[in-house]
């Protein structure tokens, strides 16, 4: 059986998945232990794939979590649910002025779950130093193109520099190694893909592509204009020796390679060409508290309403447990019958 492949549902869930107990499995057997957490629904980008450039009707703020809130949804996943992993991210994390806090009060959880962040790098030269302060472990910045006329086009911002600037201060602050998030859309940013590569070669940090994938505000996404992983392996191809990183792969969604020769790599995340749902071992929480089993997940479970009213951590982590055992078996992109979401990237987390 190969990762993508899931065992026959077990219908009825056993003694050991039932809520009340244990970690967070689904009817497939799937355990997920890495979380991953939106601060804020908000963007100061727009990224075309992302967000419309009107922007969105952001959550109301009295439905967003508070930094208190957040954090002991965190402490339960980590102490109760078995998460060994928490990626704080968006919208863009770094416009929640509690960020480092809560960066702070995941990394004092024991066990230690690895915490990471996921981030356009806007601001990061400001706030780079205390989060590595605070502990953090990893961090993903996002850049589509070196180009800045093609960067406004994108992301209808002219914020290049910052970006970059954000990068290098990852990179002083120890925030090591950076690793660098690029969706390719076709006709507007194909042609970055080796300039991307070289960059992140010469500045020592790791690029990994991601399929875009059906989550678009717009819902303007089609399966025939996306950029594969395939087109991008053989844009690659054409100016650098590519050989599969033999590493295992485990629950990780990129595959790597090692780049002539190595030991840089370059990832790719075929989300959509080659799904990864049969090995995915997370869970989301939304800025307003929903948890989502999946990306890609028509329903949420509410964990802000029962908090508010007093829930004990016990009754939260029965919620999250529930609302984990209806995972779906695969996100179902090449299904005719696939909806996309309600909800945008941004307003998910990605
Ligand atoms: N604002 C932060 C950032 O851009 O890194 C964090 C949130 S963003 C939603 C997280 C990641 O999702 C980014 O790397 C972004 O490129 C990616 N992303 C957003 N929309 C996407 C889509 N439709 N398909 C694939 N990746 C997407
Ligand atoms: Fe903002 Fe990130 Fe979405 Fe771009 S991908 S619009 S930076 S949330």
């Amino acid at each position: 059986m190969t990762s993508t492949e899931l065992p026959t549902p077990r219908l009825r869930p056993r003694a050991d998945d039932a809520p009340g107990t244990g970690g967070l499995v689904d009817r497939y057997g799937r355990v997920a232990t890495d979380l991953r957490v939106s601060l804020t629904d908000r963007c100061n980008l727009r990224c075309t794939y992302c967000m419309p450039p009107e922007g969105l009707a952001w959550l109301p703020k009295v439905e967003v979590l508070t930094d208190d809130e957040v954090a002991r949804l965190v402490r339960i996943g980590v102490e109760q649910l078995g998460i060994r992993e928490v990626r704080f991210t968006g919208g863009e994390p770094l416009l929640r002025p509690g960020l480092v806090g809560i960066v702070a009060a995941a990394t004092a959880l024991s066990p230690r779950p690895e915490v990471s962040l996921t981030t356009n790098g806007i601001g990061l030269t400001r706030v780079a130093p205390a989060l590595a302060a605070a502990g953090l472990d990893r961090i993903n910045v996002s850049l589509d193109t070196l180009d800045r006329g093609r960067f406004q086009q994108l992301a209808h911002r002219d914020r290049l520099a910052d970006v970059l600037a954000g990068l290098a201060a990852a990179q002083r602050a120890g925030l090591t190694p950076v690793k660098v998030n690029a969706v390719l859309m076709r006709g507007i940013n194909e042609i970055d893909a080796v300039p991307l590569l070289d960059f992140c070669l010469e500045h020592g940090y790791q690029l990994r592509f991601i399929e875009q994938m059906p989550l678009d505000a717009h819902h303007a996404w089609t399966r025939g204009e996306m950029v594969t992983a395939e087109d991008i392996l053989t844009r690659l191809s054409q100016a650098h020796d590519l050989a599969p990183d033999v590493e295992e792969r485990g629950s990780a969604p990129a595959e790597r390679w090692l780049v002539d020769g190595g030991p840089a790599t370059v990832g790719v995340i075929a989300s959509v060409t080659r799904s990864f749902c049969g090995a995915c071992d997370r869970t989301r929480l939304t800025a307003d508290g929903q948890v989502r089993n999946c990306l890609f997940a028509r329903e949420e479970s509410d964990l802000r309403t029962p908090l508010r009213e007093g829930a004990t951590d016990e009754e939260l982590a029965d919620r999250w447990r529930v609302a984990t055992l209806g995972k779906l078996p695969g996100h179902g992109i090449d299904d005719p019958s696939f909806l996309q979401p309600a909800r945008p990237m941004s307003a998910i987390g990605g």
